[in-house]
Order: C-alpha cells, then structure tokens, then sequence
C-alpha cells in the first residue's frame, strides 16, 4: 500500500499576538474569530482573507487527510506572516513564534506533519540562526518568498543562508508571494493566477543565473505550483542564454536546461497534460505531491492529478511519497511511528 506525503500545506497558530501594539507599527495579520468554525484574517482594519479551523486545528487537518489518505502533510507558514518588510527583530520575533508553533505540531503527531520554517530574510545572520534553532526544533526546511522586498533570491546577502541550510541539510521550499505587477492587475484574481506563476519562475530564474545551484550543489530546493511559469518558458530561457549571454551568463556560464532534475517542483498543476510534462522535463524524482492546503486555489482531493497519470504505480509512489522523504531527508518509518 503506498503513502502521501503533501509538501505544500499551510498552517498559522489559532491566535496571534497583537504584534502591531507590541511594536509599534502597522502591518501584521491579526485575527477575527466570529465563529467557532471559522475566522477573518485582518490586516490592520482591512479584511484579508476568511480562513476555517482546519487552517490550524491539527485534529480537523488529520481528519481530512485520514478522508484522502494523506499520511502526512508538510507544514509551512502563510506567506502573508512572512514579514519580510518589518523591522528584521521583529520579523524574528514573529519567525520564531511561527516555528515553534510548527514544531510543536510536529513533535505531538511526528508521523503525521513534518515542517518547514520561516526565516526573517531581511537579515542573513538572524536567518541563519533561525535555521540552527529550527533543526533543534525538529524541523527539516525553510520556506522562502519568491522574492524578499523585491530583492531576486541569487542577492549575495542570501548566500550565508543557501550555505547554513545546505550544510544543516535543511531542504527549501520556495513559494511565491509580493506578487510583481500586482498593483497593475487587481482584477479576476490576476495577482494569483498570472503573477504567482510568474514569481516562480523569477525565483527558478534567478537562482540558475545567479549561479546559485552552482555554487550549493546539495541545497534541496522545491519550487511550489509546479515551477510556475517556468516549465513552459524553458525553450525561451535557454535560447536567451544562448543568444544573449552578454545579459544572461554573466554571473554562471552553465547553461539552464542543465539544472533540469536538479530542483524539485511540487505537483500542483490542476491538469495532468501539464503534470507529465513537467515529469519529461525534470524527471520523476523531482516532482512531488503538493496542494496549497487548506486553501481553495489547491488541489482539493489531494493526490487526484498523479493518480490520474497514465504511468505504472512505482512513478506515482515516486510522486506521493518517496521522492518527499529524499527532500525531507526523513526515512519511511516516521510515518509508521504512533
Ligand atoms: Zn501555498
């Protein structure tokens, strides 16, 4: 019988401190809970987002994963409670407070959630700290902005983190948010359907160029929604190399198609045309079973599109279960354990 692993959930504590009174300034998340089963995000007096228990009730999330058949989820901050742009001590504060609310989740049902941290990225040697206490925590990653304060991720001031998680064996997951060209597309949900695939692949993109792969061959990164943007684009980044590498292989002379099956991308793609060939593309140890739980974007039967697949049950298991344990680095019993 084969196993889930979904490497893309999203989880926050039941209640956040009033982080704008204890700093000072405006900003953060708070939290609106008007009904037993439900709560609004808030972002100061504005509504963000209306988010339902199993956004941070263990019980109601193994619940419905005991419904799919999910054995364990992967949990990671929303990316709205990055706080990239506050002051650096305080988005560690809050980094902090996040972690070891996923730890603690982690170490009450170890075979059922495993997890990534946040990190204040906006300063390299809070990060790195952050990754160090994270792993003692239990945790076995970090998730990262697509972007931090419009900053591309091959930014030297990120190496020392690249460095810390690949030599801490801490996997990567990058996930777009601070959409780019939002502000010029508020309509249809465009900043979610165009902007957060682009992001990713400004992420893929970035880091390839800024020779940033190069330079940390065992870093284990994962990139949501199946690459973005990316996967299709391929043809046209590495015709770009080719043709122009006075703009494009300045800082790494390698050319992109050869980092393909180095990274790995999640599976959420909501079609299974574009699922296989993401696997043709970077091969089927490098994509995994990830939905964007609990959120409606997501794939609401988790695992449905890679069991659609018209591919033998040893690819899909690939898929499900095996090729997350390799990024996790955690071996197949933690899910036995009770
Ligand atoms: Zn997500």
């Amino acid at each position: 019988m084969g196993h889930k692993i979904d490497i893309h959930t999203h989880i926050m504590p039941e209640k956040l401190p009033r982080w704008a009174d204890k700093f000072g300034y405006k900003g953060f998340i708070s939290l609106d809970h008007h009904k037993p089963c439900c709560a609004r995000m808030m972002k100061d007096d504005e509504f963000f987002r209306e988010i339902e228990s199993n956004c941070w009730d263990a019980h109601k999330r193994m619940e419905e994963c005991d419904h799919h058949h999910v054995d364990m989820q992967v949990l990671s901050t929303i990316p709205v409670l990055f706080h990239y742009w506050a002051k650096a001590d305080d988005a560690n504060d809050t980094a902090r407070f996040l972690n070891d609310h996923i730890a603690s989740i982690v170490a009450d049902f170890p075979h059922r959630f495993s997890g990534l941290a946040t990190l204040p990225m906006q300063s390299a040697s809070l990060a790195v700290k952050e990754i160090l206490r994270a792993k003692k925590l239990g945790l076995n990653g970090i998730e990262i902005g697509s972007n931090v304060n419009d900053l591309n991720l091959n930014e030297q001031q990120f190496f020392d983190i690249y460095e810390a998680a690949e030599a801490e064996g801490m996997c990567v997951f990058v996930h777009p948010w601070n959409m780019m060209g939002a502000k010029n597309m508020q309509q249809y949900w465009l900043p979610w359907l165009v902007g957060m695939p682009a992001e990713t692949s400004r992420a893929i993109c970035s880091m390839i160029f800024g020779g940033v792969f190069e330079r940390f061959p065992k870093l284990k990164v994962a990139f949501a929604h199946g690459g973005g943007s990316f996967p299709a684009t391929i043809g046209r980044v590495q015709h770009g190399f080719d043709v122009r590498p006075d703009l494009t292989a300045i800082d790494n002379q390698v050319p992109p198609s050869e980092y393909l099956g180095k990274f790995f991308v999640d599976s959420l793609t909501h079609d299974s045309r574009a699922l296989q060939y993401i696997i043709d593309l970077i091969g089927e140890n490098r994509v995994m079973l990830g939905t964007d739980y609990p959120f409606p974007l997501g794939e609401l039967a988790p695992g449905k599109v890679v069991t659609e697949l018209t591919t033998t049950q040893a690819i899909k298991d690939k898929l499900l279960f095996e090729n997350a344990l390799e990024w996790l680095g955690i071996d197949k019993n933690r899910l036995k354990i009770k």
